[in-house]
């Protein structure tokens, strides 16, 4: 047994030895104390009183037969009283004085637990890397000042925890990522176990179901076509149907569950919705527990804000980076940081690609005739259809003007390419295109090429598909050409 371990093992002997005077409430300590103090009290008078009385006694036999032995007796039971009175003073004393040391060291220990566990979480709470583990303060006794270190605890417990989760959070990648933080904290730690995270879009004026639990409760939440219909949206306040039943026109659980709607704000800004949803309880404890859980949750949720906030600008940042504002498509840009894994992925699993290069016909005229905006709204109607053709795999990027590149992923078999652009060729051919004023029709002349089957330098297929473009328009448009090797060796290149 080492040092440490005796130690331990006095201490809780020590504890265990003590603990019914522990477990007494302050007052009853407090009563003990002074029940001690008064009952040497009363035993020193008894005690005194005793001698007293037996001193007189003696003093009576004294006078009558004042023998040197009768004096003897006399000194002796002076000199026993005075021997018991002293231990009796001596032993209350040692009582009174233990018992008031340790009612004053168990406040003093509190105290002290208590400065070091705050003087920790302030020194922690600068902290960035890593978390500072905070002793807890042990509780020792039962009465109120076990209340007090139980409580400073909880509160203790909580700032590292929430703390704990903001540095966690800090370094997480996306807000879809945060999003799935602060659902495993609502269900694991706060018993929240249904509930919807929505993110409010206010440029487009939409509300999305981000993340849903359970996950089979996306049939049965809101339907909002837009973001204002929401109500904790548009007030920016808490929206609870406790105590206001049918608060919410379009909650669609009005008779089964109680819904409380918490915005998230940042700045003024709206952020996002999380609607916790309770079945009907008839439980005052249960209601408590909710209540509380609820307010740790929004505690939560106001350390997530700025992060979240951070995170959506940066995405957002990246997003008009990458994508192309008038269409929404990605990109040049998107592909050159993006195209190096893509391409790892094919040839590690020994596919291809095929690539189109597609550009419309004679589409400045449309600018010419029709002004520009009739053709800045032409190209969005090209870009749905493109991205109407091709599965979500696919990739269509707005390449230059009103060139478009499409990156058919895993394409087998290779005619399938020719394929799909010739739906898509047929497709344009086909649509009539809204403009201001009436509608038109364009066509669209589209470039193949593949990868690595023509070459395995990718942009170098890239150059093939515009290659076999330039053709298309040279044999008069509106028409798909697979790139061939002997287009390459003309001159016109
Ligand atoms: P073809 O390709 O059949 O040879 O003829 P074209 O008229 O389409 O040829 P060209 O590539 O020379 O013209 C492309 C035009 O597209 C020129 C440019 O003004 C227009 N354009 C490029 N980007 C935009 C845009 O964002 N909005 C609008 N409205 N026009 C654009
Ligand atoms: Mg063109
Ligand atoms: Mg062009």
């Amino acid at each position: 047994m080492n040092a440490t371990e005796q130690t331990d093992q006095q201490h809780s002997l020590w504890r265990r030895a003590w603990q019914p005077f522990f477990n007494l409430s302050v007052y009853g300590k407090f009563v003990l104390v002074l029940t001690s103090f008064l009952a040497g009290f009363i035993l020193i008078g008894l005690h005194n009183l005793y001698f007293v009385n037996n001193l007189k006694e003696k003093l009576g036999q004294l006078q009558t037969n004042p023998s040197s032995s009768t004096i003897q007796d006399t000194i002796n039971m002076a000199d026993i009283y005075l021997q018991n009175g002293g231990f009796l003073v001596a032993g209350i004393m040692i009582i009174l004085t233990i018992t008031s040391f340790l009612s004053v060291r168990m406040m003093v220990s509190l105290l002290h637990d208590m400065t070091r566990g705050l003087r920790s979480v302030r020194n922690s709470a600068g902290e960035t890397q890593g978390c500072q583990v905070v002793e807890s303060i042990p509780i020792i006794s039962n009465d109120e000042i076990g209340t007090v270190a139980r409580e400073v605890n909880g509160i203790i417990s909580d700032i590292q925890s929430i703390s704990r989760f903001r540095r966690v959070i800090e370094a997480d990648e996306t807000t879809h990522d945060v999003y799935k933080r602060l659902a495993y904290v609502f269900q694991e730690r706060l018993d929240l176990n249904t509930f919807v995270i929505w993110e409010v879009n206010k440029s487009e004026d939409s509300i999305e179901a981000v993340f849903t639990s359970p996950p089979d409760f996306e049939e049965e939440i809101c339907q909002m076509s837009c973001a204002n219909l929401c109500r904790a949206v548009r007030t920016g306040d808490i929206v609870s149907s406790t105590g206001y039943p049918g608060i919410c026109p379009i909650f669609p659980l009005p008779d089964v569950m109680t819904h409380s709607c918490v915005p998230m704000m940042v700045g003024g800004q709206i952020l996002g919705v999380v609607q916790f949803l309770f079945l009907y309880v008839n439980s005052p404890e249960r209601e408590e527990h909710f209540k509380n859980s609820l307010r740790r949750a929004r505690q939560y949720l106001m350390e997530a804000l700025p992060v979240l906030h951070a995170k959506r600008l940066a995405q957002n940042l990246h997003q008009m980076a990458i994508r192309d504002t008038l269409t929404g498509l990605y990109n040049r840009r998107f592909l050159e940081g993006n195209i190096n894994p893509i391409l790892a992925g094919i040839q590690r699993r020994e596919s291809n690609m095929a690539i189109l290069m597609a550009d419309m016909d004679f589409f400045k005229k449309v600018n010419d005739e029709y002004g520009h905006e009739s053709g800045d709204s032409v190209l969005k109607a090209l870009s749905h259809i493109l991205q109407s053709e091709v599965r979500h795999s696919d990739l269509v990027i707005r390449y230059g003007g009103e060139e478009f590149l499409i990156l058919l992923v895993d394409c087998h078999p290779k005619e399938f390419a020719i394929q799909v652009a010739e739906k898509i060729r047929s497709k344009v051919e086909g649509h009539q295109f809204r403009i201001e004023g009436g509608s038109l029709r364009k066509t669209l002349s589209i470039g193949i090429s593949e990868f690595p089957g023509d070459t395995a330098a990718f942009w170098e297929a890239v150059k093939f598909a515009d290659v076999a473009l330039y053709r298309a328009k040279e044999s008069g448009r509106n028409q798909v050409v697979r790139f061939d090797p002997s287009m390459w060796d003309t001159e016109d290149y």
